[in-house]
């Protein structure tokens, strides 16, 4: 279960997942937490890492979660899901390190959640360690969100849960690249398991 503090920072942080879809991923957490750790692509501020890490928590594992915290495509100036308070003024560049700092810091979670500040493709080249679950939040321009896939996807083990997230299957309710993942990882093998809002999990 989620604990109150947990809820209560989750809901105060910064980020793009509601309630019901934050839980639905918990679930997700616990499920695949308990044959491997948990690894996250796209930390932002820490809001989904509260609901995941919380999982790790409550199963006993970590969850690793991957960020160069700079922002995708679609954070920056001029883009839709453009936060101003994350930008640094000293370079005008974004930069959301503080804030998942603090988010995690509040929920108490700093013993089960690592954080990882690099780019996702660039880790993933030296990652080898099997994963319990997986969750695709990165990138979410094609090219960005079909490498997440191929480059970390492997590494779920069997049993394991891969969830994805703002999984839109008309064009006029959001971009399609994480609906493209979801079919290509259905293609590959993973059965369905749940969709909570836009966001879907499946099991390899
Ligand atoms: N999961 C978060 C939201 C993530 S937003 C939540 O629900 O609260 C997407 C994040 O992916 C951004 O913080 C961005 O910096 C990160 N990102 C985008 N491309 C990346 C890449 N190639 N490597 C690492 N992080 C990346
Ligand atoms: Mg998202």
């Amino acid at each position: 279960m989620v604990n109150d503090v947990e809820l209560k920072v989750a809901r105060a942080a910064k980020g793009f997942m509601p309630d019901d879809e934050g839980l639905a991923l918990h679930e997700a957490g616990l499920d695949g937490g308990r044959i491997g750790p948990l690894l996250e692509i796209g930390s932002y501020c820490g809001k989904s890492g509260v609901y995941l890490g919380s999982a790790a928590r409550a199963v006993g594992t970590v969850l690793f979660t991957i960020d160069h915290h700079r922002g995708s495509e679609e954070n920056q100036a001029e883009w839709e899901h453009h936060d101003t308070e994350v930008v640094d003024p000293r370079t005008g560049r974004m930069d959301t390190l503080p804030f998942f700092r603090r988010t995690i810091e509040d929920a108490g979670l700093e013993g089960f959640v690592v954080g990882v500040l690099g780019d996702s493709p660039t880790v993933g080249r030296y990652w080898t360690t099997p994963l319990g679950s997986l969750f695709i939040d990165g990138g979410h321009a094609e090219q960005v969100a079909t490498a997440d896939y191929e480059i970390w996807a492997p590494h779920v083990m069997s049993g394991g849960v891969l969830a994805i997230h703002d999984v839109f299957e008309r064009p006029e309710d959001g971009g399609q690249a994480p609906f493209h993942v979801w079919q290509r990882a259905v293609s590959d093998g993973f059965t369905t398991l749940t969709a909570v809002g836009s966001l879907r999990t499946l099991r390899r």
